[in-house]
């Protein structure tokens, strides 16, 4: 039976105080006598903080290594952010550090918390549309984690509303009463179904911070430590097939190696693909998991196209977020990428119409190193190198043809249609998920390629990025890699 948050929270951390049952070093202190940890993992994001969780409710000895600072006493400073910087080289400059926080609790610390799914032919692009990638695992392999995660995130929306959002196997855990009234606006004379959208919620209208309640749970059991502070600059191994240690570097520019039976690195999309790409040895001389010259590459991302306006006198709608994806079959359909659409019936009384359009995957859109920046620590300083395609152009134009359809039907006549193009830091891809090393580079438990114990979490793996915001599907995915983790390390 699927457990609850609180007993999940409670068993990982808040009631943990004796011996480590199922370690194997049974270790009650939150490092191992021998220095080995069972599990390294590296960010403490949605990705890396929950994997802690699940991984020391299983009884492993487990640590976080975070480059990012704890909330500071007044008095104190310095941080490892600025390592953090990035060069831009393709045609569009992604704004990457305002998509992410180096900090403990990672990007949590800004996200909104939109709680939403991927379709479940969101996995199956190429059989099904015939153009990008399928997903080597299954909508259905994910849906026990969607419910789960969604408990982990309290996620607090309205009863599922039929064909309009994915089906799904649970309620949301905060249900919300009251009737939901779908706005009912017709996109291209076509009438569609909305759906509101869940939020993450603790507590009036706050989504999760991973810092107020899980990090704190995670560390306070005695099989977890989180060092902050602590920036990894390389993942080493020692025979070509095992990672023995990572190298790390304090803020103080002290050095220390973490050894551990399994490593997981959950740095974000960017620095998840410099990490494996600095830590190049003879054996992967082009970095680890890239043999194939896959490692940073298929960056996708969620363009924000935005219109604003002042509703007509006769229009009544109710203050919310409303969301549709009912012109994502016709876009796919007619050969380009689909799309969400969301009304927003704002406090003030004025609306906003927004389009996320899902990228395409190309291989030419990748990050690599720079050759000639490095960072406080001689480390290459990662490139991202990002441009829409032609189908991205045509999918664009596309949209904003809609989205001024849809504003001028909303709108009181005469009033200015504003646009506003912005990004949704939602970027995805780098380390992606693949049947085979020729064209990814991690497998469908998320395990690196050529490697027995090094795994990658976090939208880097996606393949693709479909409609929906990416953290619940980050922490389904967080979770069943936890369960293989579970299994191998067990
Ligand atoms: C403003 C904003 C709003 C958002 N709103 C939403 C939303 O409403 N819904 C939604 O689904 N998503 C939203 N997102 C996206 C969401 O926040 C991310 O999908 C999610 O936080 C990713 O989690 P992660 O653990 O994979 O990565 P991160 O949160 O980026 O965590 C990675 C961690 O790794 C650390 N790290 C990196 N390199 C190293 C290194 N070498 N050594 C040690 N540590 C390292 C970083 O400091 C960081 O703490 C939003 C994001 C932002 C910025």
């Amino acid at each position: 039976m699927a457990r609850t948050r609180r007993e999940f929270l409670i068993d990982s951390g808040l009631a943990i105080g004796a011996a480590a049952v199922g370690s194997s070093f049974g270790a009650c202190s939150g490092r191992a006598a021998d220095g080995r940890y069972d599990l390294c993992i590296i960010g403490s994001g949605f990705a890396g903080t929950f994997l802690g969780l699940s991984a020391i409710e299983m009884g492993f000895v487990t640590v976080i290594l975070e480059a990012g600072s704890k909330p500071r006493r007044e008095g104190t400073a310095g941080t490892l952010s600025d390592s953090f910087e990035f060069r831009s080289t393709g045609g569009l400059r992604y704004p990457v550090n305002g998509t992410r926080a180096i900090t403990v609790g990672g990007a949590s610390v800004h996200w909104g918390g939109v709680t939403t799914r991927l379709w479940p032919e969101e996995f199956r692009m190429r059989s099904t549309y015939g153009r990008m990638v399928d997903w080597p695992i299954s909508h259905q392999d994910l849906e026990p984690y969607y419910c789960r995660s969604e408990q982990l995130l309290l996620a607090k929306g309205h009863a599922p509303v039929p064909g309009a959002e994915p089906a799904r196997a649970c309620g949301y855990p905060n249900e919300k009463n009251e009737p939901y009234e779908d706005p009912r606006v017709a996109i291209e004379g076509k009438e569609t179904a909305y759906f509101p959208l869940a939020h993450s919620r603790r507590g009036g209208n706050f989504a999760v911070r991973l810092a107020d309640e899980e990090i704190p749970a995670f560390e306070v059991a005695g099989r977890g430590t989180l060092l902050a502070d602590r920036q990894v600059i390389d993942i080493v191994t020692l025979d070509g097939k095992t990672i023995d240690h990572v190298a790390v570097r304090g803020l103080d520019g002290s050095s220390e190696s973490i050894h551990a039976r399994a490593f997981v690195v959950a740095a974000g999309v960017v620095e998840s693909a410099r990490l494996l790409l600095i830590s190049h040895s003879s054996w992967f001389p082009e970095g680890l998991g890239n043999r194939h010259a896959q490692v940073g590459r298929y960056f996708n991302v969620h363009p924000s196209l935005q219109t604003s306006f002042e509703f007509r006198s006769d229009l009544a709608l109710a203050k919310a977020h409303h969301r549709t994806c009912s012109l994502n079959d016709d876009y796919r359909l007619e050969g380009l990428n689909a799309c969400q659409y969301q009304l927003d019936v704002l406090a003030s009384g004025g609306g906003r119409w927004k389009a996320q359009p899902e990228t395409e995957p190309a291989y030419e859109n990748h990050v690599t190193l720079s050759s000639t920046e490095t960072d406080r620590f001689g480390v290459p300083l990662p490139e991202l190198n990002f441009d829409y395609t032609d189908l991205d152009r045509r999918t664009l134009e596309r949209n904003y043809a809609t989205l001024e359809a849809l504003s001028r039907e909303l709108a009181a006549p005469g009033t200015e249609i504003a646009r506003n193009d912005r990004w949704r830091a939602h970027p995805a891809g780098t380390c992606r998920m693949s049947e085979s090393e020729q064209t990814g580079v991690v497998d469908r438990h998320n395990r690196v390629f050529g490697l027995d114990n090094l795994y990658v979490s976090g939208a880097s793996t996606f393949p693709t990025s479909g409609t929906a915001n990416p953290t619940n599907t980050v922490v389904a995915m967080t979770l069943r890699l936890a369960d293989h983790l579970g299994n191998q390390l067990g």
